[in-house]
């Protein structure tokens, strides 16, 4: 498998390649040449066969031998080591829960999976790695946990004081040894800024390998392919489900719409955002217009610009009407994202977070104007993660073990103002 990039001004790459560099020379985004086809016997075996197996055959084409396949099924087992339950909220709706993993979010799969790799890279180049990544809150946590311990590799997270949540703050700083927390007197764009003039620094290129964990690394976005296959295991439906997922930055469901191309059946994806609503403009207008992201409770799908979707404009060869019989798009308000918290709480007795609350609500909706069918939404991260699910429900509902543990623990974090040059200092440190 090689792959290209999505502005068509980049050679080929490999996996290990594009994996290392990030994104492709040209700007683009690097996408696979040739989608693989799984066969009918692997789709109907999904039942027998162990998470880790799953993993391995489906990431196995896209990795193309540059990891020996003892190695990356290694690799895929501790990736998938938790459970990913599909659990019955109403007589059609169903939660896929991807939040019992390391940081209680499904960037836990992504995050994982792309450490593994990078790391064995590394080591087989003999070269340290510095990781630098802004987070506006779990992605910093599950890059953390990634990577936390992982050979040659160090990790250097930047996040906006004052404007993550407790738990995602405990969760990036309280790691040490390889994982370095920076505390930004500013926003997540400013800390955004900074990791890139860093990344386009060429004094530190020349001095150390650096690069991103973000989530169009295709090591971050290829792995999540792995829940859909494990929600249709557990699908004991006679139809094919809708699927909704809540999208920010629309890697996840990107992957999702990847699966179905090889062959995974699903009757429709429904991308459920809050008030940022670029993609379900473009749907509606075929114009894609990016705006200032708006703040809003389901804050990990605050995206004002979103990255990936020009990948699933490349699935569906730029073709605009094609896209639209797969995929439906809707936008969601705070309060309707409240709303639908409390309704299902008080209902089903079931504990939403605010993205997996848009997931349901967007879910319900399009079931309302098809009756007949039955779906899943993605619930993307655990509820105790938002401080905002206290204020709502007035619960948060069962605390996890790894949460009780984590508020005892100290944080660590290096305080500091939107200096590049104090960031490069911190950089060449660590050399
Ligand atoms: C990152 C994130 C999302 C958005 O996922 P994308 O792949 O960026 O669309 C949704 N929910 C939660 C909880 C997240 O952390």
């Amino acid at each position: 498998m090689r792959y290209i990039s999505t502005n068509g001004k980049a050679g080929f790459a490999t996996f290990r390649e594009a994996t290392l560099n990030g994104q492709a020379p040209d700007g683009g985004l690097y996408f696979p040449e040739k989608i693989p086809a799984l066969s009918r016997k692997f789709l109907d075996s999904l039942k027998n066969k162990s998470k880790a197996e799953i993993a391995f055959e489906v990431i196995r084409p896209f990795v193309g031998g540059t990891i020996p396949e003892e190695k990356l099924f290694e690799i895929c087992a501790e990736t998938v080591d938790f459970d990913f339950p599909l659990v019955k909220i109403t007589d059609n709706i169903y939660a896929l829960e991807l939040f019992h993993g390391a940081t209680l979010a499904f960037k836990d799969v992504g995050a994982k999976f792309m450490s593994r790799c990078l790391q064995y890279f590394s080591v087989q180049k003999g070269e340290k790695t510095i990781v630098i990544v802004a987070t506006s809150g779990d992605t910093g946590g599950a890059v953390a946990s990634g990577f936390l311990g992982a050979e040659n590799v160090e990790v250097v997270i930047l996040y906006p004081s004052g404007k993550v949540s407790k738990v995602q703050e405990l969760q990036l700083t309280t790691l040490g040894q390889n994982i370095t927390a920076l505390e930004v007197r500013g926003t997540f764009d400013d800390c955004q800024t900074l990791a890139k003039k860093a990344l386009a620094d060429n004094e530190i290129k020349e001095k150390v390998f650096l690069t991103s964990a973000n989530s169009i690394n295709i090591a971050r976005w290829l792995p999540q392919q792995f829940y859909y296959f494990y929600a249709l295991r557990q699908w004991n439906e006679k139809d094919a489900p809708v699927v909704s997922v809540p999208s920010g930055n629309f890697g996840n469901i990107c992957a999702g719409l990847l699966a179905q191309a090889s062959g995974l059946p699903f009757k429709k994806f429904i991308a459920a955002c809050n008030a940022n609503d670029i993609v379900p403009r473009f749907l509606q207008t075929g114009e894609m217009v990016s705006k200032t992201s708006v703040a809003t409770i389901s804050n990990a799908m605050d995206v004002g610009n979103p990255s990936n979707f020009v990948r699933i404009l490349k699935l569906f060869n730029d073709d605009a009407d094609k896209l639209r019989k797969k995929l439906e798009a809707i936008s969601v308000s705070d309060k309707l994202t409240a709303d639908t918290m409390r309704e299902v709480y008080k209902k089903y007795g079931y504990i939403l977070d605010p993205h997996g609350a848009v997931g349901f609500y967007a879910l319900e909706k399009y079931l309302e104007q098809n009756p007949n069918k039955k779906g899943f939404f993605l619930a993307t991260a655990h509820p105790v993660k938002f401080d905002s699910v206290k204020e709502i429900l007035g619960t948060i509902g069962e605390m996890p073990v790894t949460v009780e543990e984590l508020l005892s623990r100290p944080k660590q974090s290096v305080e500091m103002n939107v200096d590049y040059n104090d960031l490069k200092d911190i950089l060449l440190g660590k050399i």
